[in-house]
């Protein structure tokens, strides 16, 4: 049949076609992985623009990622046969909400140039702060505090409206305090954290109805990618945006009858979070007569993987109840992957409760089966999947075809190291490695302290590096005159050398850094950003300290600092630069090279390759020991959610990995394949012999006849009583987690999806 209309229209099933084309009022797009809701919104913004309803600034979009945001920019130029001029709303939660911010700094206390502090700053701030409070750091860690603050953070709440049971639970009834000392310090900073990109956005747009009137008239349009990946505050802004009045919250039981609600009852989430959010008592409702909001979100409640994260499936599960009139709609065919994957994920996800339930189907082909192979250890398992992508290459896939999603970001150097030896190239995606990187962030630290000089973190940073002289006592000195002073340490420093307390040559030194700064930052005003920063890094000293360095990896630092002057070229200046490296999740500017992808399954979302490789399914790797340890089925049916992320990924080729022996965090363990594994259906999964050399079949008791449980397991979800037992010999061991609070850290570093900055979200 002959299509009407547009040509980016053609193609749509009828379902996707009615959500694109349903421009008035809200629609949900609830719906399983690969069934087409990213093209939906991609096709529903050209379809406002082309039909003219909209200019690209008056539409807010909303992705998960950066990467998916230059994505979908593409997409549209593609499907409008011409570039889009602008589209400056679209993007991440936090790098719209940043753009926002810095319009109205100052309504926040702040100044437009403000900083965006990483988590490393984060914790050296704070680790500042319980020293005033004479805190021990040991028993109160500073990045437990992080933690804490940032998922209050997330949760939408300012100081005043953390509840003071959970303000008191931290150093001694301290942590309400130290929270609010903490954002009374970021401002004299003229900073900024992840978090306050959207919660000081609330702030403002609560202080000032002018201002939020005055984007909610902007925004004719508002749409939502990977909408059960929300949290409190997220949500709390698009509703400040979208005019949607607040209601009392619903019991979710009302929703959707049989969810588990309370699955970690210690948890001040469990339940029905949003109707005891302060937030939410408040009105910010248009009058009743207005017309409902454009807003069209899509979502899949089972991808939803950021619940420890603070994430709120429920957002997207009362969807209809906060926009009322709302029409949902269901896209049940799946175009990405053969029928042999798709089988086997819906099979696995199946295996979890709290779900909606809905059908997948695909009219491709079957295709190759999953396939399942075990090895020795997971040396030989970087070695097998080696080998089988120089295979797949030599059978001419393109590389860029080929993903392998870890669990844990620590499984990545094994296949890093493997790739190297192999000549393969590989990239990492979500984690900012190459600015992670010492030498790397020194650089910046010189370059954010020119933009901003109250950057005190990047201050201090720098100021003995390379070694000048101005060692601890110094900074101890310039730190208590800015506290004093309620000053900058950069302007403390320049009050202090006007007087005799530092001895005459760290009062030389620290006299001549801060002419050197003042140099640079006129010279800012007439050179280029990327000669800036090399004269920077030659006047300071820092290159030479390099060259002067005798360690094997000083020529290597340096090659780094050179790439670092080349991805400035990308920018048009320092202050775009700086804020891209503050908000990046995934690696960019690096070569355009037919290269592997590495990531985490966390930083896999919304992607797909044809050919996905999945190494450590193991009990304790994934689901992880977390998960295993904790009390509730939530965590593990969240591992489950992630598991079908990943099988979801591929369009022609998934194969799984276990092996029998790993070290985790540095010890040796005899792990045992993943219970999803045995949750697989047997017809769509093929166990094949490791490619990688001394197999695994005498490894005692976990050979090949423990795995047979792949073929005769089938459906049913009883735990096989060899992985109880483990399991019950992971909680006796005591250990780990075991309460909600215990498995904080892990779940924020090593099982973190990696993705911004490896301990944020990539929003
Ligand atoms: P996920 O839940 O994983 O984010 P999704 O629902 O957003 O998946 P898309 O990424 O939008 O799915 O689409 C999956 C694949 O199917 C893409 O390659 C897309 O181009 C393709 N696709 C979607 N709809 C159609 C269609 N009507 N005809 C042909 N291909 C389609
Ligand atoms: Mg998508």
């Amino acid at each position: 049949r002959a299509a009407a209309g547009p040509q980016y229209l053609n193609g749509l099933n009828p379902e996707q076609r009615e959500a694109v084309e349903t421009l008035d009022g809200p629609v949900l797009v609830l719906a399983g992985a690969g069934t087409g809701k990213t093209r939906v919104l991609t096709t529903r913004i050209a379809h406002i623009l082309s039909q003219g309803r909209a200019r690209p600034h008056e539409i807010l979009s909303v992705t998960f990622t950066n990467k998916a945001a230059r994505e979908m920019k593409l997409r549209l130029g593609q499907m409008l046969g011409q570039a889009v001029e602008g589209m400056p709303w679209l993007g991440t939660f936090h790098s719209i909400g940043g753009r926002i911010l810095r319009f109205h700094a100052e309504l926040v206390q702040l100044k437009s140039n403000f900083t965006v502090l990483d988590v490393d700053d984060q914790v050296r701030l704070l680790k500042q702060l319980l020293q005033a409070e004479n805190i021990d750091d040991k028993r109160w860690p500073a990045r437990m505090l992080a933690g804490l603050i940032d998922g209050w953070k997330n949760r939408g709440l300012t100081p005043s409206q953390v509840p003071a049971g959970e303000a008191a639970m931290f150093g001694n009834g301290k942590g309400g305090k130290l929270y609010a000392t903490y954002q009374e310090r970021l401002k004299i900073l003229n900073a900024a954290d992840f978090g306050d990109l959207l919660l000081e956005n609330i702030r403002l747009f609560r202080e000032n109805p002018d201002v939020l009137r005055q984007y909610q008239g902007r925004f004719k349009f508002i749409l939502v990618d990977e909408y059960q990946d929300t949290n409190v505050a997220q949500y709390l802004w698009l509703r400040l945006l979208s005019q949607a009045p607040a209601r009392p919250g619903l019991p979710l039981s009302a929703i959707i009858p049989g969810r588990i609600e309370d699955a970690n009852p210690e948890s001040p989430d469990s339940g029905s979070a949003l109707s005891a959010h302060p937030g939410m008592t408040e009105t910010t409702a248009a009058p009743s007569s207005s017309p409902p909001k454009n807003i069209c979100c899509v979502g899949d409640d089972d991808q939803s993987i950021y619940g420890w994260r603070g994430a709120e499936v429920d957002n997207i599960l009362r969807f209809e109840h906060d926009f009322p009139g709302a029409k949902v709609i269901r896209l049940e065919r799946n175009y990405r992957s053969t029928g042999h994957i798709l089988a086997a994920a819906s099979h696995l996800i199946a295996h979890n409760e709290g779900r909606l339930g809905k059908t997948l189907r695909t009219e491709d082909v079957d295709g190759e089966k999953v396939t399942v192979t075990g090895s020795w250890d997971s040396e030989e398992e970087a070695r097998a999947i080696g080998e089988e992508i120089e295979e797949l290459q030599r059978a001419g896939d393109n590389l860029n075809e080929v993903a392998i999603l870890v669990r844990a970001s620590f499984q990545m150097r094994e296949f890093e190291d493997r790739f190297v030896t192999l000549g393969l190239p590989y990239r990492v995606i979500g984690g900012p490695r190459f600015y992670e990187r010492a030498e790397i962030r020194d650089a910046l630290a010189y370059l954010r302290v020119i933009n901003s000089p109250a950057d005190d973190l990047a201050f201090e940073r720098i100021v003995n590096v390379p070694k000048r002289g101005l060692g601890d006592a110094t900074v101890q000195l310039l730190h208590d005159h800015a506290r004093k002073r309620r000053m900058p340490l950069f302007e403390a420093a320049r009050a202090v050398v006007e007087t005799d307390e530092l001895k005459p040559k760290a009062r030389g030194s620290l006299r001549e850094l801060i002419l050197q700064f003042d140099r640079w930052r006129a010279q800012r005003e007439v050179t280029a950003h990327t000669e800036l920063a090399e004269i920077v890094l030659d006047e300071s000293g820092y290159t030479e300290m390099w060259q002067k360095d005798r360690s094997a990896d000083a020529a290597g630092r340096l090659d780094n600092l050179k790439e670092l002057v080349r991805s400035m070229e990308e920018f048009e200046n320092l202050q775009g630069f700086l804020e891209h490296i503050s908000l990046v999740m995934d690696r960019d500017g690096g070569a355009e090279e037919e290269a592997v992808s590495l990531m985490t399954l966390h930083s896999a979302k919304g992607l797909e390759f044809d050919n996905v490789f999945l190494p450590g399914w193991e009990e304790g790797l994934f689901p992880s020991q977390r998960t295993l340890d904790e009390q509730g089925r939530a965590g593990l049916e969240e591992e489950r959610r992630l598991a079908h992320v990943g099988l979801t990924r591929a369009r022609r080729r998934a194969k799984l990995y276990f092996a029998t022996n790993r070290r985790i965090h540095g010890t040796w363990s005899t792990t045992i394949p993943s219970r999803f594994l045995d949750e697989l259906p047997s017809a769509n999964v093929e166990i094949t012999e490791s490619k990688g050399g001394s197999g695994w079949g005498g490894s005692g008791g976990y050979g090949p006849s423990r795995f047979d449980n792949v073929e005769s397991f089938g459906s049913s979800y009883t735990t096989p009583g060899w992985q109880r037992a483990q399991a019950n010999r992971n909680r006796s061991q005591g250990g780990r987690g075991g309460q909600a609070r215990g498995g904080f850290e892990e779940s924020q570093s090593s099982f973190s999806g990696g993705f911004s900055r490896n301990k944020r979200g990539p929003m």
